[in-house]
């Protein structure tokens, strides 16, 4: 089978890449970005989503398409181009592959459609009611629109998998990555927090700032540490070749991430026995970030098992980076 990618220079689409290509699948990523990568069985296209031309040239002479890339910012400048990448890409995109006569359309959307971080109950089931409260969140549910719209055209199969929040391993204990550095790490959260225009709670962190290097458990404004699931990229990959594989993905939508959402109260102690920095606590204004979301609905049909916990997933960001710290 030949698969488009996009987002085949991401976290996530790097590794679907990688396992399509060691399945014997021919691949075609699509990418701001180039992969660097050369093999007889993959080709890119680097191009923008919203580009037409790029789009129609990413999906010619293609079966299927994993559509992964998009551009994740909560940072109020980036809307606009966040809705053209995700919104009207994802239109470009589907219109384009239906149009190509592509059989299977795989999109990856999130749980902010939910969201998850403001639950109507727990456990989150894909049948809960979508009131996406973030610009994110809007331009994933708009996403999904698109994609239903094009199941009841009825010429191309799709799948909707609602994603966990996911990380590689390497980048749980890496104070620089995009999603651990400010969740973790106190100093990359007061920048972050600056970054979103958060001034009441950046100055909230800046007063638990001792001068040292330190972690930072967040809790609500009752004291409940933060509770949510962080699913390693690996397990998303098993997920992703399901919906691109199996027969009764079809038209479906699933919530795809790991069975046990994650206590940051326990997590931080590991984190800190690795890394020997200290947690601040920081009860922070609201009710925090506190959800379980369910993944019944993909292990029953499709048989998806994950199988990265968090300890394992903590492990390896231990000697990831021990590798850093000693290179
Ligand atoms: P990532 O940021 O690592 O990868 C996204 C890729 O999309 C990047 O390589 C980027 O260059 C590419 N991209 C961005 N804008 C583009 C554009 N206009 N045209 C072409 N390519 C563009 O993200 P990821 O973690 O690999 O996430 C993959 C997908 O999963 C995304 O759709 C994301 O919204 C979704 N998702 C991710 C998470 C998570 O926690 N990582 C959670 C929920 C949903």
């Amino acid at each position: 089978m030949k698969v488009l990618v996009t987002g085949s220079s991401g976290r996530i689409g790097l590794a679907v890449v990688e396992a399509l290509l060691a399945k014997d699948h021919t691949v075609r990523g699509f990418d701001l970005r180039a992969s660097g990568r050369s093999s007889s069985h993959y080709d890119e296209v680097t191009g923008s989503l919203d580009d037409v031309r790029a789009v129609e040239n990413a999906v010619s002479q293609v079966d299927a398409v994993l559509h992964l890339g998009a551009f994740m910012s909560w940072a109020p400048q980036d809307k606009a181009k966040m809705f053209s990448a995700n919104v009207e890409g994802t239109r470009l995109l589907a219109h384009a592959a239906s149009a190509a006569g592509v059989r299977r359309f795989v999109f990856a959307s999130s749980g902010e459609v939910y969201p998850e971080n403001a639950p109507l109950s727990l456990p989150v089931t894909e049948d809960q009611p979508l009131n996406a409260n973030s610009p994110y969140g809007l331009t994933k549910l708009l996403g999904e629109e698109i994609v239903r719209f094009h199941q009841r055209a009825g010429k191309m199969q799709t799948v909707i998998l609602r994603f966990s929040h996911t990380q590689d391993a390497s980048e749980l204990l890496d104070e620089n990555s995009f999603f651990s550095g400010p969740r973790f790490f106190l100093r990359p959260r007061i920048r972050q927090q600056e970054n979103f225009g958060n001034h009441a709670v950046a100055e909230i962190l800046r007063v638990l700032d001792t001068g040292e290097p330190a972690h930072i458990l967040a809790r609500n404004e009752h004291g409940r540490p933060y509770q949510m699931h962080i699913t390693d990229t690996r397990d998303m990959v098993q997920g992703v070749l399901l919906a691109l594989q199996h027969e009764d993905a079809a038209g479906q939508v699933f919530n795809l991430g790991a069975t046990d959402p994650v206590d940051f109260e326990a997590l931080l102690v590991h984190m800190s026995d690795i890394t020997g920095l200290p947690i601040i606590i920081a009860d922070l204004p609201g009710q925090g970030v506190y959800y379980q979301t369910s993944n019944e609905k993909i292990r029953r049909i499709l048989g998806y098992q994950p199988v990265w916990t968090i300890e394992r997933m903590v492990k390896e960001a231990g000697e990831a980076r021990r590798r850093r710290r000693s290179s």
